[in-house]
């Protein structure tokens, strides 16, 4: 089995991440097998099992279909999926699909009229690989390992957090690329500045992170009235209030980490500033940044500030 897993993950991830990604996942393997006499896993039917995997795989070969994610990104985030599903019970992983059915249906909707925004970012294919799946995963997946050892409510506070700060953030970036009216610097709201340049926001990618975050906060607030095995606060709004939050500030560093710290590069011939290696076909020249800090990296710290924004907010609301 854990054989198995490993060549399953080496084979998806790709460079280098599978120095981490292997013995991690191999753990979480190892640690469900060994624990599910109490985890939510035992507790459910072989038929609700089966029908989370065939619904799971459906959304995978969608995604695909619809090029809104590459093979190894479908095949991650049902992985992962699973995981959060398996350890967090329903609530967490309906708010995780959730995440990653609207996330690869914008990417998927915004695909064609922002090829050209698109060139400006790291990635010149738009659509969503394994890196990116995990970025988005690995911490709801480590709460949800928290969550059977301490049954608490604040890490389900703090699951519902990050993942709404992937979804706001996806949304954002994938609607707001859309807008017609010219995005504002995140860090100086009276500049304008243009699409696609790092750090740039709208006001209707600001809407469209706002929505996100409120489909993640009401989604994971909805299921929870039948899920018998959530970890989930007594109170309405002290869920609700710290996700939508959480979600909304950690996709706004998002854009600021974008433009501060994130690794930026100017184009020799035509002076702009990329996050590309490679503009109008030439090697591009380090600009700004922390050399080793890319995109990838700027998306997990917003997760974490959105995460720990959450907490705070819990904290605050029920003390
Ligand atoms: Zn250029």
């Amino acid at each position: 089995m854990t054989g198995f897993i490993t060549a399953f993950v080496e084979a998806l991830t790709p460079k280098g991440f599978d120095n981490i990604a292997v013995p991690a996942s191999n753990a979480i393997v190892l640690f469900i097998l060994y624990k599910s006499s109490f985890s939510f896993v035992s507790s459910l039917s072989n038929n609700a099992i089966i029908a989370g995997v065939v619904v799971g795989l459906v959304l995978a070969f969608s995604g695909i279909i619809l090029k809104a994610l590459t093979w190894d990104g479908a095949i991650a985030g049902l992985y992962f999926g699973l995981v959060i599903l398996g350890l967090g019970s329903w609530t967490w992983g309906v708010m995780y699909f959730t995440f990653f059915i609207l996330g690869s249906l914008a990417t998927f909707l915004g695909k064609n009229k922002k090829k050209s925004i698109s060139q400006e970012f790291e990635k010149g294919d738009t659509r969503r690989d394994s890196v990116q799946a995990m970025v988005n995963s690995v911490l709801p997946a480590f709460l949800a390992f928290l969550v059977i050892l301490f049954r608490d409510p604040i890490i389900t506070v703090i699951a519902g957090g990050a993942i709404a700060v992937s979804l706001a953030d996806t949304l954002g970036t994938e609607i707001g690329a859309l807008s017609k009216f010219k995005p504002r610097s995140s860090i100086k709201p009276w500049v304008k500045t243009e699409q696609g340049s790092p750090g740039a926001v709208s006001i209707l990618g600001l809407l469209a992170s706002v929505l996100g975050a409120v489909i993640i906060a009401f989604s994971g607030f909805g299921v929870s009235f039948i899920d018998n095995y959530t970890v989930f606060p007594t109170s309405m709004w002290a869920f609700i209030i710290p996700v939508i939050v959480g979600g909304l500030v950690g996709s706004y560093f998002d854009s600021i980490f974008a433009c501060t710290i994130q690794k930026l590069n100017r184009c020799t011939i035509c002076e702009k500033i990329t996050e590309k290696k490679v503009h109008c076909e030439v090697e591009t020249e380090y600009y700004s940044g922390v050399k080793w800090l890319r995109n990838d990296f700027v998306n997990l710290f917003s997760i974490i500030v959105g995460a720990i924004v959450s907490l705070l907010l819990y904290f605050i609301w029920m003390f």
